[in-house]
């Protein structure tokens, strides 16, 4: 399917690996540093990762490695600006509570926005580049625990499925999406999602009575974000200069007598590889995360490989199976792996490469 955006022609596959520098309790801690960074290639090129506009980005790695870090970091002094006064003041109660700050809050710098404000400010980019198209964006969060699916802009709605058809391919049913028309505004959603995301985080903490952090729990659940670009040429004799972003009806339900040209980005946040590794108390959830992170992983490395006929088991999962459309056929994917450079996490960092390479 034509994505309407410049494909490479490189990989189809890339696989990063990413080690944070030490925090500060590591290095009150004495913490030995495990990994040696080539500084020639010192932490990832994120520019490489545009070389495939269309298609998924996953970030893996253990609890605290810097997933989310690398995904959402932004630098943005007005970012509380988007709250409400009262979301500030509990978010800040909240904070105090928790030692370990919830990605909520994680700011990057300004040389080093995360993943999802680049992507989002890419886009935008070629959007304002191409004239002769307008476009149409929406945007959805979801996000998988225990293999039930929460809509993270619909905290009420609880409806959600999967569904396939010949048309769409396979998508779940009754998300909300939201129309977009800046990066802000992008932005924006997703920090309102994330908002739910950690009233949903602390909810569990409640409920499974854990002493835990926010950022620990946060972890349990696997989150995704969509952007999907809508393009069609504009209508013929339109004024020159007129609008390019529109901001109603997804063209796909208005028109039909242009063609549509439709492109997904998915932008996920795994699940803490670690919880794969049961712990007693939470048997159940670690052995969901388990399956779907080594479920991702079989299908990530059959993808690689060049057989067509191998068996891939998109169906083992939620999360895979949602994928499913955009990992197949021409589909694009980066996974970013991320690890601690501290000596107490060798064991699991050692685990994050194993995954790399398995992916590869
Ligand atoms: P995860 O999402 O994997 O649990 P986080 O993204 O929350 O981990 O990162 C844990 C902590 O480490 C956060 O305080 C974050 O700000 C910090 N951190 C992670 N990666 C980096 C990095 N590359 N540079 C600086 N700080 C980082
Ligand atoms: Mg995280």
């Amino acid at each position: 399917a034509s994505t309407g955006f410049p494909v490479s022609e490189e990989d189809s596959v890339k696989v990063t690996v990413r080690c944070r520098p030490p925090s500060k309790t590591e290095l009150a801690k004495n913490s030995e540093a495990c990994w040696e960074v080539d500084t020639t290639h010192n932490n990832i090129h994120l520019t490489d990762l545009w070389a495939a506009k269309p298609g998924t980005v996953f970030a893996y790695g253990q609890t605290a490695s810097g997933k989310t870090y690398t995904m959402v970091s932004q630098y943005d002094g007005e970012a509380f600006g988007l709250l409400s006064p009262i979301d500030v003041r509990i978010f800040k109660a909240l904070r105090r509570t928790f030692i370990c700050s919830p990605y909520f809050f994680i700011k990057g710098t300004e040389d080093e926005p995360g993943v999802v404000p680049r992507a989002v400010n890419d886009v935008f980019a070629i959007i304002s580049e191409t004239t002769e198209k307008e476009f149409l964006l929406r945007v959805s969060y979801l996000e998988i625990y225990n293999e039930t699916l929460k809509d993270l802009l619909a905290p009420d709605s609880d409806d959600l499925r999967i569904h396939e058809d010949k048309k769409r391919g396979v998508y779940v049913s009754s998300l909300k999406e939201e129309i977009v028309t800046s990066p802000r505004h992008v932005m924006k959603v997703i920090q309102r999602g994330e908002g739910i995301a950690l009233a949903n985080a602390l909810f569990q903490i409640g409920m499974l009575a854990v002493p835990t952090s926010i950022c620990t729990a946060a972890d349990r659940t696997q989150c995704f974000n969509w952007l999907i670009v809508e393009s069609r040429e504009k209508e013929p004799g339109s004024m020159p200069g007129s609008p390019t972003i529109q901001k109603h009806n997804s063209f796909l339900r208005t028109d039909q007598r242009r063609s549509v040209q439709v492109s997904q980005l998915n932008l996920i946040d795994l699940a803490g590889s670690e919880k794969a590794a049961s712990q007693t108390d939470r048997r159940k959830e670690g052995a969901f995360i388990n399956k779907s992170l080594l479920t991702l992983g079989t299908v990530i490395s059959k993808l690689t490989e060049d057989k067509v006929s191998s068996h891939i088991p998109y169906r083992d999962s939620k999360l895979t199976r949602i994928l499913q459309s955009s990992l197949s056929g021409n589909a694009r994917i980066a996974v970013i792996c991320t690890i601690s450079p501290s000596h107490h996490n060798l064991e699991e960092s050692q685990n994050t490469l194993k995954f790399a390479a398995r992916v590869k």
